[in-house]
């Protein structure tokens, strides 16, 4: 067992000159977009129409439109099954998360909150902008085989069109205040981006404790065009929805969740 704590400590080494850099080669060809890259399960991508089931369900996705070939031929693709990762220290991540007025948009695939300005996320010294967070039910990432009834990703971009997501595994438990309103105003059909008057949330309440608790590994977009380049930071611990809160979305969005995909010669990591 020795010769294994040597060996995370020489990965952190090697990770620290090439593995924390953020210019990204792949996933940042529609950095011109601003915004529109943050939208990462919006589908506007592309103009193929997709799915999660049927003839345009998941299994096709790469044969849509070419705009899609990553999704069929990438190999560092999301998401994956978190298990073996390597003990390493991860980059530090800093959220500076505060209010917002809420802005929640079915766009067809998932229901989605797009953030307002001022909020954001630092990785290693690095700021990324908070710029929406949305839901899956099941979760899309698994932990050592086993999926959640949900998992919400916080999508944050750089100014060179890199984006960072977090992801939270959603438990069932006790009813979630700071996600109440936002349960409360989901769109039943897809359509137009609705502001909701006089209401405000707070993205810094919705995270688990420990926000140092994390796997870590280069992924993709989980749906078309799946661009790859995109750093993925999937938290350790959940947070707790009511059950009548999961029933709230699946009935809405669900099952809206990818299929796992092969880690390949990728690096992952759990950083304490
Ligand atoms: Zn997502």
């Amino acid at each position: 067992m020795s010769n294994r704590i040597a060996a995370p400590i020489a990965i952190g080494a090697i990770m620290a000159i090439s593995f924390w850099s953020f210019g990204c080669s792949n996933g940042t060809e529609d950095r011109s977009h601003g915004s529109g890259h943050g939208q990462e399960e919006d589908g506007h991508a592309g103009s193929a129409a997709w799915s999660y089931s049927g003839s345009a369900g998941p299994e096709n996705w790469g044969s849509l439109s070419p705009d899609f070939a990553a999704c069929s031929d990438g190999r560092m693709q999301s998401p994956i099954d978190i298990v073996d990762a390597v003990p390493a220290k991860g980059p530090d991540l800093i959220f500076d998360y505060k209010p917002s007025p809420l802005k929640i948009v079915n766009n067809g695939h998932t229901v989605q909150v797009n953030y307002g300005p001022g909020s954001g996320l630092t990785v290693a010294g690095k700021p990324f902008k908070l710029l929406q967070f949305h839901f899956h039910a099941p979760s899309e990432h698994a932990i050592a085989g086993s999926r959640a009834p949900m998992e919400v990703h916080f999508v944050h971009g750089d100014a060179d069109g890199s984006l960072a997501v977090v992801g939270v595994m959603m438990q069932a438990g006790g009813h979630n205040d700071p996600l109440a309103s936002v349960f409360a105003n989901m769109p039943e059909e897809a359509g137009p981006e609705a502001e909701i008057a006089e209401t405000t949330i707070d993205a810094s309440a919705m995270l688990p404790s420990e926000a140092g608790a994390y796997s870590h590994y280069k992924g993709s977009l989980t749906t078309p065009p799946c661009s790859e380049g995109v750093n993925w930071f999937v938290m350790a611990n959940a947070i707790e929805v009511s059950t009548e809160q999961i029933a709230k979305f699946e009935g809405i969005s669900a099952p809206n969740s990818r299929p796992l995909q092969g880690l390949n010669d990728r690096l992952l990591i759990a950083s304490r």
